[in-house]
């Protein structure tokens, strides 16, 4: 019988983390049992830093973004005399369980651990929309929400000085965020890393449009793609069109999160409590059709996510 659970945000930040914690600590309350949290992700579990959390800690979080217990990177956790010192640390406390909030990275660090013996429950936090297991991660709509509103912004300065501008958008690898909020800002072209081309077949692409359409328009283009700043002065130069670059960056990461995602977060942090007390472990909570599930974090770890980008893409292009 589990008394007492550990709770951990990993890896990058996103909107709705602090909604997460709050679920659990309220719920651990209900069926008596004890929430303790542990700062700065599994470097904060290294170095011992873990506390009990009372329910008044978390009255005030629900709208807050980022995440009150810090997140950090800390690869040195895929040692495992780093991970051994950690679990001493839990058993000082007779801590039986985990929940760890993040994205694929920190659920690879709660396998590692379950594989040694702590139950672990993981929870998909991260803006990018990009872990297996799951339609959506805690997070991905409050970006989208940020990038949509930042589009806007810079449409309206495009229209004012009929430029071109290319907006860049975080992701990592998965291009979910760009394609979405491209057709929520009706960009008028987009690049994700399923469609990346060379400049020069790029360009190819950006003059049929200019040809077709209104004079200024809006390109959005997954990070990690293109140097977007030289792009930009590329585009200029065979256009002669003036070309503005934004990459939006660590905005996308911010703020209060929106509706979905606090009652995305408040169901999955529900849900991870009760089946750690119904004796589950390896699990990572998901949600499929609406309906909240739990899968093995081990074959989510395996399997590649399927994704909607076809239909999303397909989507995009009718609408252009
Ligand atoms: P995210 O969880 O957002 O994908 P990372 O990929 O940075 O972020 O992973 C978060 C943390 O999870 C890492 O900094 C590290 O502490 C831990 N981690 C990642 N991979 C492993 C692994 N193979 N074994 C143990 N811990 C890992």
């Amino acid at each position: 019988m589990i008394k007492k659970i550990g709770v951990l945000t990993s890896g990058g930040d996103a909107p709705g983390m602090n909604a997460v914690i709050r679920g659990i600590v309220i719920t651990g309350k209900q069926l008596g049992i004890e929430i303790f949290g542990i700062k700065d992700g599994f470097l904060g579990l290294y170095k011992n830093k873990i506390k009990k959390l009372k329910v008044s800690k978390v009255f005030d979080i629900i709208n807050k973004g980022g995440t009150f217990l810090g997140s950090s990177r800390f690869p040195q956790f895929k040692k495992k005399k780093k991970r051994l010192i950690a679990i001493k640390n839990l058993q000082k406390r007779n801590i039986d369980a985990l929940i760890i909030i993040g994205g694929d990275g920190s659920y690879a660090g709660a396998q590692k651990l379950n594989e040694m013996g702590i139950s672990c429950i993981s929870i998909p936090s991260t803006i990018d929309n990009d872990v297996v297991g799951t339609d959506y991660t805690i997070g991905y709509y409050t970006a989208l929400e940020t990038i949509v509103q930042s589009i806007d912004k810079i449409r309206d300065t495009s229209a004012s000085h009929n430029r071109i501008s290319i907006v860049e958008i975080m992701g990592r690898n998965c291009g979910d965020l760009t394609l979405l909020s491209s057709i929520a800002s009706g960009c008028e072209f987009l690049v994700i890393p399923e469609t990346k081309k060379s400049k020069e077949k790029l360009l190819v692409e950006i003059k049929k449009r200019i040809k077709k359409r209104k004079k200024h328009f809006v390109i959005a283009i997954t990070e990690n793609l293109y140097d977007i700043k030289f792009l930009a002065k590329y585009i200029e130069k065979k256009t002669n069109r003036e070309t503005r670059a934004t990459i939006l960056g660590y905005i996308q990461r911010g703020g209060t999160p929106v509706v979905y995602d606090r009652i995305l977060a408040s169901r999955m942090a529900h849900y991870a409590v009760e089946i750690l007390k119904d004796g589950f472990s390896g699990k990572c909570i998901g949600i499929k059709k609406e309906k909240i599930i739990h899968t093995d974090i081990k074959k989510s770890l395996k399997n590649k996510k399927k994704n909607s980008t076809r239909y999303w893409l397909n989507l995009s292009k009718k609408l252009f």
